[in-house]
């Protein structure tokens, strides 16, 4: 069977990635295609789920807050971050890197906020480190929230896309599921691959995958925009690294199921070289959702610093994994115990300032763009979600005293792992700390700083106080799973989001962006992220590409 050219450019996936490169070719007068197994309920893939959480750098936000951050500040914490080690597969993610950065501390807010983007004006400080001036983490606050969200960062794309929409430029084929890319004399000419039974599953729920036939679909580039696999259980295991210890026996997901990284194989069999693989960044403060949206739903909790963090046999976790300081070394550590989830004990003081929950819908006020609500985080009192989940969820435990809490911990997990003496003496350690403004405990200095920090003092770090301090409670106990969110690594591409082969040219007619590239060149972040970089990856790969076919064909 052969087919006409349906578009100049098909694009595999309507993500943030995707519709970044669909934005560039519409506005330059060019056909799109996009071919998308999900039906239009889920344009905009995992990005409207998110938290939009952007890493910016020397932003004006960061300037008003007193924060004084730089390119060079920056590419040094990314340096430190990413700890690129690998000659071969590092060598396009280390120049994507490069070119990120700079766009992060050059035109990346400027060119967003001449579409409407608008960012909420406390930035966060996320990955906050820890371990030195030269190890991992962001020296400054970055995390800029974009004010409505996941939703309000994927319409400003899908507003840009209107008009060539509505002119028949850019078409989609929704519930179309692409299982093979169309080589011909060494180039991608298209993608062949199965009709999906309609389905009207809502945003997010996992749709049938029966198919009712086959398609054909012809263009002069492919662009997969497929995003990670952080759906794929058994993908996440297949690839875990070995560094890391053995793939936890359970864990969380949390990204839709459609994030399934076929398409990595898919690429793989038409001729692309695959890289860095073994590197993924999971999340270790993952709490069951208890109104799941997708199969195994986990949300993460977006923690400030204070909790008392307990492996599962009740040690306290080494200094610096305090709760939002290194993921990566935590993730290390937990598994390095033998068991897989661990314990977060705080109080309601602590819950009300500084539990966040990650995406868009547990976040009503910053995605409804709703400033009374927001008002009332300064106020007091548990945001609604959090105090839904303290009610709700599975994995939290509400007890007046430290003795009926740590009761309630081991029967949740029903194994006994704790020992109430033991847990006791931590606490009461910790809590003798506070008798004086200054001690030797190492996560009590580092609140202290956080809260030189004005918007973290406000919002998001609570004053000092004993866990046992009745005044405080009640106390509330977390169980944390690990958490499946992002892919590090993907298809190697080059800085024009072209993909490359195993031997190191360029296969002609494909093109890689986001997630499935390792938001660019096979893995930009490369072991470890700075946090807001995932969406900030899409664009910067989506729009490159877009430029880049424009440009080319
Ligand atoms: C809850 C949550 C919170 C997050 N918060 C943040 C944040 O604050 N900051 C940040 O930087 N990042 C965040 N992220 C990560 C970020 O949202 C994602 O990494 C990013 O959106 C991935 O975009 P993408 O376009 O590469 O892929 P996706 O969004 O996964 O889209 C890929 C699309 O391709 C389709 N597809 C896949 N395979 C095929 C196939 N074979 N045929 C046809 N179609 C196919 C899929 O159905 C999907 O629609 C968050 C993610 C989640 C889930």
């Amino acid at each position: 069977m052969s087919t006409a050219q349906v578009a100049d450019v098909i694009i595999v996936g309507t993500g943030l990635a995707g519709l970044a490169a669909a934005a560039e070719l519409a506005d330059a007068g060019r056909r799109v295609l996009f071919v998308e197994q999900e039906n239009a309920e889920n344009v905009g893939g995992q990005a409207y789920w998110s938290f939009g959480g952007l890493f910016f750098v020397d932003s004006p936000e960061q300037r008003r807050a007193g924060i004084r951050d730089s390119h060079e500040l920056a590419w040094r914490d990314w340096q430190a971050t990413a700890g690129f080690d690998r000659d071969r597969d590092d060598h396009w993610p280390r120049q994507w890197a490069e070119a990120y950065v700079d766009f992060a501390a050059g035109e990346k807010r400027a060119w967003l906020g001449r579409m409407g983007l608008k960012v909420f004006p406390a930035v966060g400080w996320a990955e906050r480190g820890g371990a030195g001036a030269d190890a991992p983490g962001n020296s400054v606050p970055r995390f800029h929230i974009t004010w409505g969200t996941g939703p309000a960062l994927v319409e400003l794309f899908t507003r840009r896309l209107a008009p060539a929409v509505a002119a028949g430029r850019v078409r989609f084929a929704h519930r179309h599921r692409v299982d093979e890319l169309i080589v011909e004399a060494g180039a991608v000419a298209g993608v062949r691959g199965s009709v999906l039974e309609p389905s009207d599953a809502a945003r997010g729920v996992a749709s049938s995958r029966t198919t009712v036939g086959d398609f054909e679909f012809r263009a002069q580039a492919v662009v997969v925009a497929s995003g990670g696999i952080g759906g794929d259980p058994a993908l996440v295991r297949r690839f875990w690294p070995a560094r890391l210890g053995t793939p936890p026996r359970h864990m969380l997901t949390g990204v839709p199921a459609h994030v399934d990284g076929r398409m990595l194989a898919v690429s793989e069999t038409a001729g692309a070289n695959l890289v860095n693989r073994d590197r993924m960044w999971h999340y270790t403060e993952g709490i069951t959702n208890y109104d799941p949206i997708w199969p195994n739903h986990g949300i993460r909790i977006l923690p400030g610093p204070s909790s008392l963090w307990l492996d599962a046999t009740g040690t306290r976790l080494p200094a610096p994994l305090f709760p939002g300081y290194d993921t990566l070394a935590t993730t290390e550590h937990i598994l390095s115990t033998g068991h897989d989830h661990t314990w977060f004990i705080a109080t309601q003081k602590i819950i009300e300032k500084e539990f966040g929950l990650s995406g868009q819908e547990q976040n009503p006020d910053l995605t409804g763009r709703d400033l009374r609500k927001l008002l009332q985080r300064a106020k007091g009192g548990a945001p609604g979600p959090v105090d839904a989940f303290t009610r709700r969820g599975v994995d939290f435990i509400v007890r007046d005293t430290l003795p009926e809490l740590v009761a309630a911990m081991n029967a949740l997990t029903g194994e006994n792992l704790l020992d109430y003496e033991r847990v006791h003496a931590q606490v009461a350690a910790r809590d003798a700390q506070l008798a004086n403004p200054y001690g030797k405990d190492p996560q009590l200095a580092a609140i202290t700083v956080a809260r030189k920090y004005l918007p973290d003092r406000i919002i998001r770090v609570a004053a000092p106080h004993r866990l046992l301090d009745p005044a405080a409670g009640p106390l509330i106990a977390v169980r944390l799973h690990l958490l499946t969110r992002k892919t590090l690594g993907g298809i190697e591409t080059d800085l024009g989001a072209r993909v490359i082969a195993p031997d190191g040219g360029v296969l002609p007619g494909l093109y890689a962006v986001g997630e499935v590239a390792g938001f660019g060149g096979g893995g930009m972040h490369g072991y470890r992220a700075l946090e807001g970089s995932f969406l900030g990856g899409c664009l910067f790969s989506g729009r490159t590409a877009g430029r880049a076919l424009h440009a080319t064909l």
